[in-house]
Parts: structure tokens; C-alpha cells; sequence
């Protein structure tokens, strides 16, 4: 092995799993397995070395892209840095990994997204059931702690976060926890999970802090204690429910934010509202002042649009991993803090609006400075008067030049006197054959030429020796004078932070009252948990109205009420596409996006604080696959039994419809009773069974409620109104038509129902059929035969295929 390849199986060696980027000149290098590996994956050529070692490599200035995408694929991708300047150095430069960038731990801003939180989370199974969580947004500087004995909130939590990384610690997992772990932990995005075997007696903060020092060195020792917090005063809304309602789609839908701060805030809120009502009440207040005075927001929102991400440009500061131009955006984005101040018309505190953070950068930097050292001009002309002078001189001394020029023209009487540069002589005084008899004897003549003489002073050697050197001293300079720089910022960070946590939120409800205009929701009347209320005026689908709007059709409002005194337990029925689920989602969103601080979309609303929401959709209505069976469904609904307080507010879609009718039916019969008698949560329960409406005798708390429908000469019209009583029919027959069977199954399904609702058998075939149908007499044969698989959307192929599970039961 040559001494390079040397240090690189030793780098190597440290890297361990990782990919490793070998700095060798302008260029990173990958070498052997990780080369073959890495270059299809970043379209690099494969080539191979004297001895056939397979290689690929990218000019280092392209680095942060092709990281990022390696370490999007979920790679660890170690970062072998010279540590020497291989100019000043004779022989083998030094080489040392300098980071390893995870999923987690990214914080060049290629590698993340911008309104996004990029979590890292570690998560430490202990004994007695016990487990440790943290969490860390190493670009932001967030870092949270917290500890539960549920192996559910653990699932929970990590579907709120939706980490990009998981560190996987203790020895104490439950069986199927991890498998289970690694699904929700996929849910929205992808996530990079690592175990660590050996760290069984550690907390999940000091595991994800030694993880960070392990793999960014010393950078993020500012890093604090992490905050704890406790998962009981948010509103719990777990895993499945969290992937039911779509957050996600949420969010995308109300997002109205003007900053990436602010847009990361709203996703923490709406991933974990408030169960705190002053805290939410004080949110709400803004949000109207906002929403009354909407010169003030569009003021607030014209500076926001100026801003830059706070957050992460300190985190850079703090680690030494920021570059003149973003702390040119620091200065700028701070230069509007006075302003947004006076606009929200809050006293944020004494010192908040960080005017001499501000000058101190203003101060000290130029205008527009490059990304980069090379070019100079990080700072201001008058700054610093060494570094004016190194500039000067790079850029090739002219002042300095123009000045002895005309000195020496008026010492020595020669007008035509010039000073002049070429690479081989450097600078030299260039006089004219007429003028040579005065020519002062200092000069050292150089060269003669056609029509004159060349001369060199010591003056102008010294000067040579100055500009040669300039750009280095130049840049040698800039480097000392942006780490004092950078040095004396270090200690007003936590103001920063600060500030930036102030903006995220003003943004944020700026945001919400924003919302609330332009889609005319409402402030919610917001009561205590013990009140147990929630009454909606005409509510709408968050999403759905959205999409409705896009489309330009009306989303029908609905109006829902529930109290744990006479009216705790709705049993919603009606036709399938009726509108069943989707009032129930509703519900559950307007009341997340209450407790988030938000407005609503309704006309009012009327709500207790919930402690948690649950949804489960039956299994057979569950479009997933992989997961809709049966025991799933059993053991969800389960979770919702044995969690499910007084406070919580339930809804069960089709629960029951996983197996057979009776077995089904029976279930949703005792689990009704069961939320009835002994839990007391507010609930929506849809059913498709009818035989459950008649509970509403024996429960006198549980109330029937259907979504209505049309029905004229056997055809029905979806009304998607919410009424008191039972649904009398399922429609099943009329949706089918809708939903375009052949005319032959329409009219023998009838027949058959006919029969079924007197209780008799189902009747022989009576009509005798055209010859080639006999064949396909079977209403399912002649339900498939009937279908034209390029007319239909998937959407009505699974009501299809629903109902042809019906005709098949
Ligand atoms: P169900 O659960 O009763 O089968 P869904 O709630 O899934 O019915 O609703 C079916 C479709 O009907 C939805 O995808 C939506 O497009 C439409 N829909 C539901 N509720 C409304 C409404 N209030 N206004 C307008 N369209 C609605
Ligand atoms: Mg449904």
C-alpha cells in the first residue's frame, strides 16, 4: 500500500459503515466498495486506479449537493478533510475525518427543508418498561427530552415528530415494538434507524449528544440541556389517528406562514396542540387582533417575507458553519426587527430588538460579501485598516502605484515617467532615451529597450514583495477577523433564539388569522375539558372545502353537537359516499385546529379541551393493505378502550366490518355500550350495521343521526346533511347503480332483497335469460362482465368491488 492509500484504509477503518468523501485536491474521492456503491446513485463514472481499485469522485465544490442526496437515500456519508494547507506542507498532507453527516444531523441547507423540522430522535428502552426519549433539530438548535412507560406514546411520539433519524438504545424492547417502530417511523418520510447495542444505561439526550460528537466533533458543544416536556400537556393524537385525518395534508393545506421559522412553528402546533386553555386562549387573542386589523397583519407579513431563518443561521453561528453571505442575511434580516416590532405593536422585552447585534455586523460587513474567502470583500472598506491595506495591494497595489508614480515624476522633472508590470520584471520605472541624464542614481537599471531604459527601486521591490503576498495575507486577515466576528456574536445567541421563537409564533398566528379571512373561519368558544361540550354551527373539511374550492364546487356544511349529559354517543348511519367519514374527520380537525390556537371552519363552535382524539376506520374500509386484518382492527380499537378518558373524543368509522356480520355486529354493539356506560368519551360512531340504532332505546345518552340522501324513482342524490334518526335503508342497491352494475344486477339484487327482508331465501332465478347470459348467471359474473375497465375511475371500482363483496356475502 502507497502512505495515501494508508491513510485511507485508516480513514476508513474510523468511518465504519459510512461512505467515505476523500478530500485528494480540488476533488472528493470514493474508493473501492463505497465508490461502487455511491456511483450509480450520483450518476458518477466508475473508474479504476493502477491496481483496479474502483474509483469515482466529484469536484469538492459540489459537495453539499451530492451529500445531500446520499444522505437522503438514508447513507451516513463520513467527511475526510486535509487539516493541513497542502501548499505549506512537504510530503503526505494530513487527512482526518472532520464529520460524519446522517439524515439527522444535515445542516448544509441542501440536504434540508426549509419550513420543515429535522429531527433526531433517540429513543432508549429501560427496564420496568420505561422508556427515554429525546429529540434534537440539530439545524435549529431544539432539543427536547421526555420519558413514558407506554410502548403506544413511544409509536405516538415519533409519528408526531416524523424524525428523519432514530437512535435505537436499551435492551428492554418489547417484542414487535421495533417492527412496529420502524412502520410508523416511514409514515410520512423516510427515516434512517441505527441501533446501539452497547448503550443500555444512558438517556436518550446523552445518547443523541455522544451521537453528535461522534459524528460532528466538537461543533455543537454550545448545544443545551435538552427542555423536558411532558407528552400529558398536549393533545395526544396517536399514530394511526395522525395518518387517518392526514395531518399532513393539513398542513399543506393551512399553510399560510411568511418565514421557514414560522412554518416549522405551525407544523409543531398542529402536529401537538395545546391542552392548555390559557396558553390557547392567549394564541387566540392575537390571532383576532390580527384578524381586526388586517393593515397590521399585511404590514407584519410584508416585513416576515423579509426575513431569513434566524434559527438556523444562529445554529451556523454557534457551530462555525456559517459563510460571510449569511451573515450578510443575519445582518439584513435583523435590520427589520425595529419595524416588525413597532408593527405588532408588542413590547417583546427590553434588548429584543437586538440594534446592537445588528450594528456589530453592519459595522463590520460589505454590502454584498461572497459565499466564500477567495474573492475578498467580506468587509466593509474602513473596517479594519490592515485588512485595507492587503486589499489594496492584491488588487494590484494601484494607489500605492499612481502615488510613487507621480512623486517620481515631480522629483526627477520626467513627465513621461510611468510605472509598468510584467511578469517577469515585476514593477519597474520605464524612462524615455530623452530623459535619461535624470534619472536619480538610486535607480537599478533592468533592462534597456528600443526607445528608453528600465529601472527597479527598492521602494517598488518592497511594494512587488507586498502585492505577491496580498491575497494570502488578504485571506489570512479576512479568516481572524470573521472568527472575532463570529467569536463576539457567540454570545448573544440565546437572544437570537429568542427573537427567532418570537417571529415564529407572531408569523404563525399571523398566519391563522390570515387563514381565518380568506376561508371565513371562526374564533371557537373554548371551554374546560370538564364541560365536556362540542357544538358545531355548519362546520366544513379543513381539507376537503379546500379542494372542493380548487374545483369549484360547494362543500355542504354540518352542524354537530355532543355533551356527556344526555347526548354523549352520535351513531351515524346512511349509504356508503354519503358523507359519513368525512364529518367525522371534520369534527376531529376543527377540534385540533382549535386547540392549535387556530380559528375554525364553521360558522361556531363550542368546545371542551380534549385530552386526546382517537379515529379508527374499520378494517375492510381501511384502503392500506398489508394491514387490514381483522386483529389489527380488534387490537386498535382495543388501544382506544383502554386509553380513551371521559375528555377524549372518539370516532369509530365501520368498526366491526372485518369479519362476519355477527361476529362484527356484536362487537360494535359492546363496544358502544362499553364508551357508553363506562368511559364517557364524546363519540362518533359510523355503522353501516342498522341493527345497532336500536341501542339508542337502552342507551340514553347515545342519540342516531344519518346523513341524508334523495331518493326519487330508485335513484338517490347525496345531500351530505347531517339529520336526527336512523337511516331507514342502507341504499346499497341505489349506490350500486350509481356506481354503474349492469341493469340484469340492479334488478336481481332487489329481488334478492326483497326475499332477505321478509326473511326467506333468496329466490330461483325466475326469468328465463338470453341463451349466451345463462352462462354468467350469477349476478357477480354478470356484475364483472358489466364493467368497463377503461371507463371507470379507481374510485368507483372499489365501490364496485364493495358491492360486489356484498352481492358475494
Ligand atoms: P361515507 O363514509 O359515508 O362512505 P365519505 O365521507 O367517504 O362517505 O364521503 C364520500 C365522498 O363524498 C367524499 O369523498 C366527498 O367527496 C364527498 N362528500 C362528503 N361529504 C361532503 C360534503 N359535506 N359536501 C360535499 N361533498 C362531500
Ligand atoms: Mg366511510
Amino acid at each position: 500500500m502507497t502512505p495515501m492509500q494508508r491513510q485511507w484504509a485508516a480513514a476508513k477503518e474510523r468511518a465504519k459503515d459510512a461512505i467515505l468523501l476523500f478530500r485528494m485536491g480540488d476533488f472528493y474521492e470514493l474508493f473501492a466498495d463505497d465508490a461502487i456503491k455511491a456511483a450509480p446513485i450520483l450518476e458518477l463514472a466508475l473508474t479504476s486506479r493502477d491496481k483496479g481499485t474502483p474509483m469515482a469522485g466529484f469536484p469538492h465544490t459540489a459537495a453539499p449537493a451530492y451529500i445531500a442526496k446520499l444522505v437522503a437515500l438514508g447513507f451516513k456519508v463520513a467527511i475526510c478533510d486535509q487539516i493541513e494547507d497542502p501548499k505549506a506542507t512537504k510530503g503526505l498532507v494530513k487527512r482526518d475525518i472532520t464529520r460524519i453527516v446522517t439524515p439527522g444531523t444535515v445542516t448544509d441547507d441542501d440536504g434540508l427543508k426549509s419550513g420543515q423540522n429535522n429531527y433526531l430522535v433517540a429513543i432508549v428502552a429501560l427496564a420496568k418498561g420505561q422508556f427515554s426519549l429525546s429529540a434534537l433539530d440539530l439545524s435549529t438548535g431544539e432539543f427536547l427530552q421526555t420519558s413514558t412507560s407506554h410502548a403506544q406514546s413511544v409509536l405516538d411520539e415519533v409519528s408526531k415528530l416524523s424524525p428523519v433519524e432514530i437512535l435505537i438504545g436499551g435492551e428492554f424492547w418489547p417484542i414487535g415494538l421495533l417492527e412496529r417502530l420502524e412502520q410508523v417511523a416511514n409514515q410520512t418520510r423516510s427515516c434512517r434507524l441505527e441501533s446501539f447495542t452497547d448503550s443500555t444505561k444512558i438517556t436518550a439526550s446523552d445518547l443523541i449528544k455522544r451521537y453528535v460528537t461522534d459524528t460532528q466533533g466538537g461543533s455543537f458543544s454550545f448545544l443545551e440541556e435538552p427542555r423536558p416536556y411532558s407528552i400529558d400537556n398536549e393533545l395526544i393524537i396517536d399514530s394511526l389517528s395522525r395518518e387517518h385525518l392526514d395531518l399532513t395534508g393539513l398542513a399543506s393545506v393551512l399553510h399560510r406562514t411568511c418565514t421557514a421559522m414560522g412554518s416549522r412553528q405551525m407544523n409543531r402546533w398542529l402536529a401537538a396542540p395545546s391542552t392548555n386553555l390559557e396558553e390557547i386562549l392567549a394564541r387566540q387573542a392575537k390571532v383576532q387582533t390580527l384578524l381586526d386589523e388586517p393593515a397590521k397583519r399585511r404590514a407584519i407579513r410584508e416585513i416576515l417575507k423579509h426575513l431569513y431563518d434566524l434559527e438556523r443561521l444562529t445554529v451556523k453561528v454557534a457551530a462555525a458553519r456559517i459563510n460571510p453571505r449569511e451573515l450578510a442575511n443575519l445582518r439584513d434580516s435583523l435590520s427589520h426587527l425595529p419595524a416588525l416590532i413597532q408593527a405588532s405593536e408588542e413590547m417583546p422585552g427590553s434588548g429584543f430588538h437586538l440594534a446592537d447585534v445588528h450594528q456589530l455586523l453592519a459595522s463590520a460587513l460589505a454590502e454584498n460579501p461572497p459565499l466564500s474567502f477567495k474573492e475578498g470583500g467580506v468587509f466593509c472598506k474602513g473596517f479594519d485598516a490592515q485588512l485595507d491595506e492587503y486589499s489594496e495591494y492584491a488588487s494590484g497595489g494601484r494607489d500605492q502605484i499612481a502615488a510613487i508614480e507621480s512623486r517620481e515624476k515631480e522629483l526627477t522633472g520626467i513627465a513621461s515617467l510611468k510605472i509598468k508590470y510584467t511578469r517577469v520584471f515585476g514593477y519597474y520605472i520605464e524612462v524615455t532615451s530623452t530623459h535619461l541624464s535624470k534619472v536619480p542614481a538610486h535607480y537599478k537599471r533592468k533592462q534597456t529597450i528600443a526607445n528608453g531604459e528600465r529601472y527597479v527601486t527598492p521602494e517598488l521591490m518592497r511594494l512587488e514583495e507586498m502585492v505577491s503576498t496580498a491575497d494570502i495575507r488578504r485571506l489570512a486577515k479576512e479568516a481572524e477577523l470573521f472568527e472575532q466576528l463570529r467569536q463576539s456574536l457567540l454570545t448573544h445567541t440565546s437572544r437570537l433564539f429568542s427573537v427567532a421563537a418570537w417571529i415564529a409564533k407572531l408569523d404563525t398566528l399571523a398566519a391563522f388569522a390570515e387563514l381565518a379571512e380568506e376561508r371565513r373561519y371562526v374564533k371557537p368558544e373554548l371551554l374546560p375539558a370538564e364541560q365536556n361540550c362540542l357544538e358545531i354551527q355548519s362546520g366544513r373539511h379543513p381539507i376537503l372545502e379546500a379542494l372542493h374550492l380548487k374545483k369549484g364546487e360547494s362543500f355542504v356544511p354540518n352542524s354537530v353537537a355532543l355533551n356527556a349529559d344526555n347526548r354523549q354517543i352520535l351513531l351515524i348511519t346512511g349509504p356508503n359516499m354519503a358523507g359519513k367519514s368525512t364529518i367525522m374527520r371534520q369534527v376531529a380537525l376543527i377540534q385540533l385546529l382549535a386547540q392549535a390556537g387556530s380559528y375554525v371552519p364553521a360558522d361556531s363552535a363550542r368546545l371542551s379541551l380534549c385530552d386526546r382524539i382517537f379515529t379508527r376506520v374499520g378494517a375492510s374500509d381501511d384502503a392500506r393493505s398489508g394491514r387490514s386484518t381483522f386483529m389489527v382492527e380488534m387490537s386498535e380499537t382495543a388501544h382506544i378502550l383502554n386509553h380513551a378518558t371521559k375528555y377524549s373524543l372518539v370516532l369509530l368509522d365501520e368498526i366491526g366490518r372485518g369479519t362476519s356480520t355477527f361476529d362484527g355486529l356484536s362487537i360494535a354493539w359492546a363496544v358502544v355500550e362499553y364508551l357508553h356506560n363506562h368511559i364517557g368519551a364524546r363519540t362518533l360512531f359510523a355503522t353501516h350495521y342498522h341493527e345497532l340504532t336500536k341501542l339508542s332505546e337502552s342507551l340514553a345518552r347515545m342519540h342516531n343521526v344519518q346523513v341524508s340522501v334523495l331518493e326519487k324513482a330508485g335513484d338517490i342524490q347525496f345531500l351530505y346533511t347531517l339529520a336526527e334518526g336512523a337511516a331507514e335503508k342502507s341504499y346499497g342497491i341505489q349506490v350500486a347503480k350509481l356506481a354503474g352494475l349492469p341493469r340484469h344486477v340492479l334488478e336481481r339484487a332487489s329481488e334478492v332483497l326483497a326475499s332477505l327482508e321478509e326473511d326467506k331465501p333468496a329466490p330461483k332465478i325466475s326469468k328465463p335469460k338470453p341463451a349466451q347470459l345463462t352462462l354468467f348467471a350469477d349476478p357477480i359474473h354478470l356484475a364483472l362482465k358489466g364493467i368497463d375497465l377503461n371507463q371507470i375511475t379507481p374510485m368507483q371500482a372499489l365501490t364496485m368491488l364493495a358491492n360486489l363483496k356484498e352481492l358475494a356475502l
